[in-house]
């Protein structure tokens, strides 16, 4: 234990590598400033090198490398120039002659038996000879001596520093500090799981001896920064549930919960009802709930965060609604204010848009208790916001928040419970990851009923006409449509479909019908009362930008057309998408775009083809860069170098399990003494600092 401390020692201090000034701005510039750091310098990839030639093949002036035995060695009159140094070495097969020209330093490295790998352009003479050949002494790690070496790794280089001399140093460290790495994984788990032991794997993923020792190292090393990422986050949830345990005494009556649940006018599915009971015994059992709620698009989620809230407030606590936008916000108070008036509940919104006087005192009353339920954009989370007992956070539609902003919310509260609302469905394996500390619950059903929605690319003019004269239709029999481009405005950078010329062109198309423009210029009190126009079936065709993407909910509405279909990433299309069939009618969504890029093509006919977010998002994933979508990059992830949350979420689970039960087994402690260490020094640490 205490010598592997060495490891994190200034690299200069290693005196039998030798470093010097120069060079070692340089490896600063790397971000190398200990042994612990080159170690873990991986190669960014590998250069494949002839295996090695046997002597009886080689041809004359060949460039080869060969692997053997040296036979003999001479050495020239040291004091006469130049100085030679000859070698003679030997594989199964034959004899070279090596030549070495002033290079004392090789001569009094070099000696009989010793195991070398040499390269060089080959002379046949009256034997074979090699001047000045590159060598390496083979004597690092046993037990590789017998297998070809092919693989030679390649670094990110800053200027001024060779590939060459990387290589020669990693060697070098490796052979002569290489025993200061401990073990950081608990035995068991490398027995179980079969995994490469750390010295091994440093050795082989720097100089792997072939290509599956190669994988073994890295696989090795993905398991590693796992481990490490899982016990942290673990060890902290541990922690914190053990400490918070009993802080809410909830009187488990129900009065307004079961009086609201037999209000809805519809059985709650089995999903629902699942998630439900999971938080409730949570609670009960004096656990603090933080919980990720995942369900495709119009899975009910927002249902099942209703009656959480309603039974905090009954129990005399405050609750938070955060949505993304100020149109969600708003479409979630005008509904909630509908469902829990008649339950003497006060809610109210909370916005950006809410000033002056009408703040002060809206302010007022949630800090004094007076209000129960406030539901708001970020506004929520300013730090004059002050709660009385707040119990309950509701965050919805997660994917537009970042880490930060939830964690400032949860501080609001003495101990809030926290539920988070993610209407990017995203597979379950994937979700325990990202969002680590969370306990993810599943809405995997939808409502009984649910019509699937017919889902057509709408590909040239004709199918464009044909797609006209089937809004006229509905329409006519008294449904609701929404057209959504992707921008408010063209402008000479971007051409398309803008909601501001698709409104002109449908009020010449539909010159009969009610029609609505929605966009993120106008200011909360326009939006609010074109939403209610539309809601109240005022208006017929609403034309708008994404900002209906989430959590709009008018189920009168059985068309969706997006226009410039191309435009929109996978999971976009599929909340747009989702914002039909809410209802008991059939619903429709056209997909426009006469678009010929090969990955558009591919994604609207995933799109015409699977009603199923899972499956969506997964293709989307594959398509985009996964730190971008989750946001890892601000995190602390950013520190891990090999892992990758959508390659490896089969490592990612087994670790996951391991670690809940070896909090478990001591108590919420990190035994392993080495891998305490790492966790401190490679993440812990920066995330301080
Ligand atoms: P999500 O937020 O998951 O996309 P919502 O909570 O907005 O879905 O629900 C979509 C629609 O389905 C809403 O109109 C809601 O009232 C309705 N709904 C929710 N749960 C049920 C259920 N169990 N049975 C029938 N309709 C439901
Ligand atoms: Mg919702």
């Amino acid at each position: 234990m205490s010598s592997y401390n060495l490891l994190f020692k200034p690299i200069e201090e290693y005196k039998k590598i030798g470093i010097t000034k120069n060079m070692l701005a340089k490896l600063h510039k790397l971000g190398i400033k200990t042994m612990y750091d080159l170690f873990y310098y991986f190669p960014r990839a590998y250069e494949n090198v002839a295996s090695y030639k046997k002597i009886k093949d080689i041809k004359d002036e060949e460039n080869v490398i060969i692997k053997g035995v040296i036979k003999s060695t001479q050495e020239g009159n040291p004091y006469k120039k130049p100085h030679i140094f000859k070698a003679i070495i030997s594989d199964e097969t034959g004899f070279v002659e090596l030549i070495w020209f002033n290079s004392k330093y090789i001569a009094n490295n070099i000696s009989r038996g010793d195991i070398l790998e040499v390269n060089a352009k080959v002379k046949k003479k009256f034997n074979l000879q090699m001047v000045n050949p590159s060598y390496r002494k083979k004597n690092l790690f046993s037990k590789q001596e017998d297998e070809n070496y092919a693989l030679e790794p390649i670094y990110s280089l800053t200027s001024g520093i060779k590939q060459n001399t990387l290589r020669k140093l990693l060697k070098e460290a490796i052979n002569k500090y290489g025993y200061l790495l401990q073990e950081n994984l608990p035995m068991d788990f490398i027995e179980e799981n079969k995994v490469m032991e750390r010295k091994m794997a440093i050795l082989n993923i720097h100089f792997p001896t072939d290509e599956p020792k190669k994988q073994e190292a890295l696989r090795r090393f993905t398991f590693e920064e796992i481990m490490m990422l899982e016990m942290s986050i673990l060890k902290n949830k541990y922690i914190a549930n053990k400490k918070n345990k009993g802080i809410y005494n909830l009187d488990d009556n129900k009065l307004l919960v079961k009086k609201y649940i037999s209000s809805l006018g519809y059985e709650l599915t089995k999903a629902q009802k699942k998630v439900i009971t999971k938080i409730y015994n949570k609670l009960n059992n004096g656990e603090i709930i933080n919980a990720l709620i995942q369900g495709d698009v119009g899975s009910g989620k927002t249902v099942v965060s209703l009656v959480m809230l309603l039974y905090m407030v009954e129990n005399d606590y405050q609750g938070v609604v955060m949505a993304p936008t100020e149109i969600v916000a708003s479409q979630h108070y005008i509904n909630t204010i509908d469902s829990f008036k008649e339950l003497g509940i006060r809610v109210e919104l909370l916005t950006g848009a809410i000033k002056g006087k009408k703040r002060e005192k809206l302010l007022e009353d949630i800090s004094n208790g007076l209000v129960d339920i406030v539901i708001g954009t970020h506004a929520v989370i300013e730090d004059n916001v002050l709660f009385h007992n707040l119990g309950l956070i509701v965050i919805d539609e997660q994917h537009k928040f970042g880490v930060q902003q939830r964690n400032a919310l949860r501080e609001k509260g003495a101990l809030s419970n926290l539920i988070v609302m993610s209407a990017t469905p995203i597979p379950r394996s994937l979700a325990l990851t990202i969002y680590g500390d969370l306990d993810v619950l599943v809405i995997d059903e939808l409502p009984l009923g649910r019509k699937p929605i017919e889902t057509k690319w709408v590909k040239n003019d004709i199918e464009l006409y044909n797609m006209y004269e089937f809004i006229r239709k509905e329409i006519k029999k008294g449904r609701q449509v929404y057209i959504v481009s992707p921008m408010i405005e063209e402008s000479e950078k971007v051409k398309g479909n803008s909601a501001i010329n698709t409104y002109e062109e449908y009020q010449k198309i539909f010159d009969k019908e009610k029609i609505g423009l929605l966009h993120g210029r106008q200011n909360i009190k326009e939006k609010q009362e074109i939403m209610k126009d539309f809601k109240d079936n005022n208006i017929s065709i609403l034309i708008s930008t994404t900002v209906i993407e989430v959590g709009v909910d008018v189920s009168n509405a059985t068309i969706m057309v997006i226009r410039s279909a191309e435009r929109f990433g996978l999971s976009s299309l599929h909340q747009l998408r989702g914002r039909v069939g809410r209802g008991e009618y059939n619903s429709y969504c056209f997909l426009e775009s006469f678009t010929e890029n090969e990955i558009s093509m591919k994604r609207l006919s995933i799109m015409e083809n699977t009603l199923d977010g899972f499956k969506i998002a997964e293709e989307d994933l594959k398509i985009r860069d996964s730190g971008e979508i989750f946001g890892t990059k601000q995190s602390g992830l950013s520190e891990l170098v090999l892992l990758d949350i959508v390659k490896h979420i089969k490592e990612i689970i087994i670790v996951k399990e391991y670690v809940e039960q070896y909090l478990l087994n001591n108590n919420g402690e990190i035994k392993n003494e080495i891998l305490k260490l790492d966790i401190y020094n490679k993440i812990e640490k920066i995330e301080r600092g």
